[in-house]
């Protein structure tokens, strides 16, 4: 672990609250992000905006541009996905979490992201990860779905090296043997990366299980293992989705999800970065 000369902690209580505009990530208050796999149209992520956001949700992701395992699978609207995301930002005062997918994109995806998403297989290209480093937004460092916790965390190492700091890594899932789940969410990695690193960590439950009925427990054995957020996929219309609506929750689910993460959080000593308070429940 003796390369980890950035992203180690330098005493116990070592930690790095990342600055989003003016939102925290690492401190009291868990991030949580919600949006579409896939911004597919304005009417979905109009919908999907103003659910969240009348719910006080401040940060919203969503694919302009998507990694797919098969290249005739929707690819994302690209430009034309980033300027949607960018008028719903404008429209419902949510911040923007979105995917750059390679070093030609940095500069086009820049100004539409409040969070740079490096995607799960991007972990390991490193001269990608050194362009990150040169830039001054927070990037969202997916775990690569099959690098160790050591290989993650030199994966940051590579960002915070060009001099890039506001790196936030997200736990989204590792492949094992057992095919019953898209993934494995590996819940020991949060606790044992707090013990390694400074840097903030969120649970990405959606990925991290790919089956709905999951995320809601996932995000709950996140939180209370100490992750600093969790990020999750929601649709108007999940049977319709683009990509990813047997893991996307109901949006008219969400309110209720909020209720029981908040309670868990406030468990934990913390609470949820909200906008407004949650109705009890
Ligand atoms: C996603 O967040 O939609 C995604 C593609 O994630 P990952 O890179 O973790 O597979
Ligand atoms: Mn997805």
């Amino acid at each position: 672990m003796s390369d980890l000369k950035l992203v180690g902690k330098q005493h116990r209580d070592h930690k790095s609250v990342i600055k989003v505009g003016n939102e925290l990530v690492g401190a009291k208050e868990l991030c949580f992000i919600a949006g579409p796999c896939a911004v597919e149209s304005a009417e979905q992520l109009d919908e999907i905006a103003k659910g969240i956001s009348e719910l006080g949700v401040k940060f919203m992701r969503g694919g302009a541009y998507k990694p797919r395992t098969s290249p005739y699978a929707f690819q994302g609207l690209k430009k034309e996905g980033l300027k949607l995301l960018k008028d719903a930002s404008d429209r419902y005062g949510v911040k923007i979490v979105t995917e750059v997918l390679d070093t030609t994109l940095i500069e086009e995806v820049y100004p539409y992201a409040d969070i740079l998403q490096v995607g799960s297989r991007n972990a390991k290209n490193y001269s990608f990860l050194k362009e990150l480093g040169k830039i001054d937004k927070p990037i969202l460092l997916k775990r690569g779905m099959s690098s160790t916790i050591n290989e993650w965390l030199l994966a940051a190492e590579y960002i915070l090296m060009g001099g890039n700091e506001n790196v936030i890594l997200c736990e989204r899932g590792i492949r094992t043997f057992d095919t019953s789940v898209r993934n494995t969410m590996d819940i020991a990695a949060i606790p044992l990366v707090k013990e390694l690193s400074h840097l903030p960590i969120i649970a990405d439950p959606s990925q991290g299980t790919g089956q709905r009925s999951l995320v809601t427990p996932l995000s709950l054995a996140s939180i209370a293992a100490g992750a600093d957020g969790v990020m999750i996929e929601v649709h108007n219309e999940p049977e319709e989705a683009l990509s990813d609506g047997f893991q996307s929750m109901y949006l008219n689910t969400m309110g209720d999800m909020i209720k029981v993460l908040r309670a868990q959080a406030e468990h934990s000593g913390r609470t949820l970065n909200l906008t407004k308070e949650p109705q009890t429940v």
